[in-house]
């Protein structure tokens, strides 16, 4: 489908696209394809997005190859080739520089260009982009490809500055490895990035602190070369492997438990639990219907995992302070690990519990804490995640209609309508954005059914040769209710999680992603499609 640029004269692009990750290259790709002039702005000096900057040790994505890539293509799909289960880093680095030369998308990236402010003149109904640089670009339409974890956090402990050592954000690791042999290495924080780069900075360094705030759920990825066979069978249905992950729960098609994990006999549950261990991966929260649903159900999960890791780990007393307690088993995001729980039975690696014995300081000789313990240390790890969902969005000043601030918009949390767009804000589209399956998906497939679903609306747009688009407040108030009700019947909002914004001090608690499921949310964006977009408002620009 061909929509044809709207006007030659007029903003200096049709579409600005923010991020050249892998929702920013989708976008280009299919945008430019169907005729839009398009340009994407990329703060970072190569493309990639979150594959770019998260280069630390041991990173790797927790969804399997084959299904963490584009599905646009059926060549591309056929011609790359995984090597693994689980894709390093440096491979999905590799595919998406593959994907850009080989649609020629590098041409229209301005690399190193940090957007830092949007604003929409309603005069002309155009975006006007403004770069770090000072330069500014008009486009009719802005795509938010910035990412749901891409704005890193640095913890507030006192005394961070005054580290004489090397501090390493693991969202920001530098593109020359650091040589940590024969260091004593500190990592603060034990989300998937910290319990992905345990085992690997256990192995480099001469000796490792972990400090941990909270315990957190990790799941063995069982990660290993990818057969062959396995991957041509796949590649030989792949097209309708695709259709049907599109309509799946998360993105991945995993077999969900279709029984209660209460109505079954321990003994069934346990032999349950164990199968999806063996098998790895984050598969094993489908065991049962109700884990995410039921708190005794999730007990059972979470007990199961806890043995796990009293059998892992060798010394009791390490062992229980890895045990997680206080929140449902997956209401914080579970990690997908190699070797975690076990890299604490090497020598040289040491387990601190920040939550006990609290880090009082940081300074330059190493971490206090409030027991008077010191632990000295040349290189700092920052495993402390990220401002989610909102972060990179809220970094830009964005303006729309009447010069509203998009801070203040979302001042009580963020409110959209499907996640796509936010009213008072025309013609901006965000990508995975907070009201859709986003981070509860496999990205790449929410990616590309958000990216198609803008484009499919431009193309509307442009066959009634309207050039202005808004959600409806009441449209959006809908959404928000109803994703908000969909969240309160699950036990997401039971952890202090960053799906919830409770990790950044002053966030509003409001659950951001929509957890109906990958495939009722696409069938619902497709029926608004179907019915010419009633919660949107368009116009015609000879009424301006
Ligand atoms: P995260 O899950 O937010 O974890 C941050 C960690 O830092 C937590 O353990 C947190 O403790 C701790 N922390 C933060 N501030 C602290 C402080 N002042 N003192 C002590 N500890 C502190 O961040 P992440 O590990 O970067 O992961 C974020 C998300 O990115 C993941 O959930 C996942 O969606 C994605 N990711 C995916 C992969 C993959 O595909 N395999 C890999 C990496 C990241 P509390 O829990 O107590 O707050």
């Amino acid at each position: 489908m061909s929509a044809g640029r709207q006007s030659s004269a007029g903003p200096d692009h049709d579409v600005l696209v923010i991020g050249a990750g892998f929702a920013g290259l989708y976008a280009l790709h299919r945008l430019r394809t169907d005729g839009w002039r398009v340009r994407v702005l990329e703060r970072g000096d190569g493309i990639g997005g979150t594959w770019f900057w998260n280069r630390y040790p041991g990173a790797r994505c927790d969804v399997e190859s084959m299904d963490y890539s584009y599905s646009f293509s059926p060549e591309l799909e056929q011609d790359w080739q995984w090597t693994e289960r689980y894709p390093a880093q440096p491979e999905i680095l590799a595919y998406l520089q593959h994907v850009a030369e080989r649609f020629d998308l590098l041409r229209d990236i301005e690399l190193g260009t940090e957007v830092t402010a949007a604003e929409f003149d309603d005069h002309a109904a155009l975006w006007r982009v403004t770069t770090a640089a000072g330069a500014t670009v008009t486009a009719r339409y802005v795509v938010m490809a910035g990412g749901n974890l891409s704005a890193p956090r640095d913890p507030d402990i006192p005394g961070l500055d005054t580290f004489a050592g090397r501090v390493l954000h693991t969202a920001r690791w530098p593109h020359e490895e650091p040589d940590l042999a024969g260091a004593r290495v500190g990592v603060i924080g034990t989300g998937s990035s910290g319990t992905q780069a345990v085992p690997v900075l256990a192995e480099r360094a001469a000796h490792l602190t972990v400090f941990q705030r909270t315990a957190n759920f990790s799941l063995p990825a069982h990660n290993q070369p990818l057969d062959p066979e396995v991957a041509a069978e796949l590649k030989a249905r792949y097209r309708d492997h695709r259709e049907q992950v599109r309509y799946s729960r998360n993105g991945q098609l995993r077999a969900w438990g279709e029984r209660s994990a209460l109505e079954v006999t321990p003994e069934e549950r346990d032999k349950e639990y164990e199968a999806r261990w063996q098998v790895g991966g984050g598969g094993f929260i489908g065991a049962f219907r109700d884990l995410l649903a039921d708190e005794r159900a999730n007990d059972t999960a979470a007990d199961f995992v806890r043995g796990k890791i009293r059998e892992i780990v060798h010394d009791p007393a390490v062992a229980e302070r890895l045990v997680p307690s206080g929140f449902p088993i997956g209401a914080k995001r579970v990690t997908v690990d190699t070797g975690y729980y076990a890299t604490y039975n090497r020598p040289g690696v040491e387990l601190v519990d920040v939550r006990a014995d609290p880090i009082e300081a940081i300074h330059p000789g190493g971490i206090r804490t409030a027991s008077g313990d010191d632990h000295p240390l040349d290189v700092l790890v920052l495993a402390t995640g990220f401002d989610a969902m909102t972060g990179a969005v809220l970094a830009i000043d964005v303006r729309g209609r009447d010069g509203l601030a998009l801070g203040e918009k979302w001042a009580a949390g963020p409110r959209t309508y499907l996640g796509l767009l936010t009213a008072g804000f025309p013609n901006l589209f965000l990508i995975t954005g907070p009201g859709s399956p986003s981070v509860l998906s496999n990205m790449v497939v929410s990616i590309e059914q958000h990216v198609d679903w803008v484009a499919d609306l431009l193309g509307a747009l442009g066959e009634r040769g309207h050039d202005e688009v808004e959600a409806r407040p009441d449209a959006e108030d809908r959404w928000v209710a109803h994703v908000n009700e969909l969240s309160e019947s699950t036990l997401f909002p039971r952890g202090n999680s960053w799906y919830l914004g409770a990790n950044v001090p002053g966030k509003p608690r409001v659950f951001m992603p929509y957890v109906g499921g990958v495939g009722t949310y696409r069938r619902h964006c497709e029926d608004v499609a179907a019915q010419g977009y009633p919660g949107l408002t368009t116009r015609d620009p000879a009424a301006r």
